[in-house]
């Protein structure tokens, strides 16, 4: 493949832009090499700056689930536009976005729009904090809930790529309220618990991990941290950012059964476009300003392109049987990938939810951050690379999750595995 163009954006983007990317795991530390620069898309497949064609499981990190440029899409944005960009009052849009998500996933009673993932959580816990009159808060080891200050702290792929555990320019007392759980593992929580009784806001979780791969939850961890939350007076907060409206048109709550107190969304809510939103409990989100006394504001925040790409998105979710389809395509990676690991006798284990997955090249289960840290790094970084050179773009990444779009086709999947088998074989004839 050609990559000068590319090669040569990436110079130019290095001298006026830090590391020649505006979010750090594009730029590709993790797994060595330059980034090609993509200038167009189009349902399953990414097309660089020297004209390659890649079959995208990237999927702009997890909004395009229907597929790149949807056309459907596409008009409801035009027909946005139309009417001007953003107003900075009140409009029609985010009302019919807010029914829509309040018609899908009954545990919002309310919701507030805002502009990115890192706003929705950072919010959501200002929020919690607020209501309880608490300051600290349980997170979990390998999750990212955004780039807040007090989030930084065990925070999976971007920190973990870059070999940083916390973030230079955060004060330590800044992260003094922030205790970290291992997640799967219900005694971790407790023991926190126990040692600062009545005094944590708010326990915030990816439900299923999408930030150190994909990583699934035992059922029992989600009901005993739901009965532990209610018993101690602590706000649930998911962080559905990824999850929501992916591993289930309801998100990763309807698949376990669980009743957040809040949900943190992100990614395919927009469709594209920046957006976030958290919401839940009527009674907690109430405290947010200008009701109550919790201030939260942004000037973009409801922006009517954003509003109306998000609600044709999940409009076209809605449609009967668009998980099933999902889900067919799901499987048919999984089994493809993992008999091919095992004609090579390579240990593979293969996490998927519908169609959020990873692959890491170790013999244990993931089943948390340091189970994930198992892996090995340098065989997926030399299969990554095989495989993009073939024209399959996976995340540049370990620690990052896959995302199979409504686009793809079971032939798109067939030439990925087949490709993955090609690349694994080059890999271990180099090793
Ligand atoms: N939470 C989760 C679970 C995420 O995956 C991300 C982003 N990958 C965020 C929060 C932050 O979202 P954003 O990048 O839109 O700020």
């Amino acid at each position: 493949m050609e990559h000068s163009i590319s090669h040569k954006l990436f110079q130019e983007a290095s001298l006026h832009i830090p590391g020649g990317v505006n979010s750090p795991v594009r730029a590709f530390r993790s797994v060595g090499g330059e980034p090609p620069f993509i200038v167009r898309a189009k349902g399953a497949f990414v097309y660089d700056a020297d004209g390659n064609e890649y079959i995208d499981y990237v999927g702009s990190w997890g909004p395009a689930i229907l597929g790149h440029a949807c056309p459907e899409v596409l008009t409801a944005l035009y027909e946005a536009m139309k009417k001007g960009l953003s107003f900075g009052a009140p409009t029609p849009s985010e009302v019919a976005l807010a029914e829509k998500v309040k018609e899908i996933i009954p545990s919002i009673e309310k919701i507030r729009f805002v502009s990115s993932g890192t706003e929705a959580t950072m919010s959501a816990i200002r929020v919690a904090r607020g209501f309880t009159k608490r300051d600290k808060i349980i997170k979990f080891d390998g999750c990212y809930h955004g780039h807040a200050d007090y989030l930084l702290v065990k925070a999976g792929s971007g920190a973990q790529t870059l070999g940083v555990p916390d973030s230079a320019g955060v004060p330590a007392s800044f992260t003094e309220h922030t205790l970290v759980a291992i997640y799967n593992d219900i005694e971790s929580v407790k023991e926190i618990v126990q040692k600062f009784p009545k005094q944590i806001a708010s326990v915030i979780l990816e439900p299923v991990i999408g930030n150190m791969g994909c990583i699934l939850p035992q059922a029992s961890f989600l009901k005993e941290l739901r009965r532990l939350c209610d018993e101690e007076g602590i706000v649930l907060i998911f962080d559905e950012v990824m999850t929501g409206f992916r591993v289930a048109l309801k998100g990763a709550q309807s698949l376990y059964d669980i009743v957040p107190d809040l949900t943190c969304f992100g990614k395919i809510i927009g469709g594209g476009l920046p957006v976030g939103a958290y919401g839940g409990r009527a009674e907690i989100m109430d405290c947010v300003a200008p009701l109550g006394p919790v201030y939260q504001a942004g000037t973009l925040s409801g922006n009517p392109l954003a509003m109306a790409v998000g609600l044709k998105t999940l409009e076209l979710l809605q449609k009967k049987g668009q998980y099933e389809a999902l889900e067919v395509k799901g499987q048919a990676l999984e089994r493809g990938f993992k008999a091919v690991a095992e004609q090579h006798g390579v240990a593979l284990t293969f996490n998927r939810i519908g169609s959020m997955f990873s692959f890491f090249f170790t013999d244990r289960p993931v089943r948390n951050a340091d189970d994930a840290r198992t892996a090995n790094k340098e065989l997926f970084n030399s299969v990554f690379h095989k495989m993009l050179e073939k024209g399959v773009y996976l995340a540049p990444s370990s620690f990052e999750a896959g995302f199979i779009s409504l686009s793809h086709t079971l032939d798109d999947i067939q030439k990925t595995i087949r490709t993955f088998d090609e690349a694994l074989k080059e890999s271990l004839i180099k090793n």
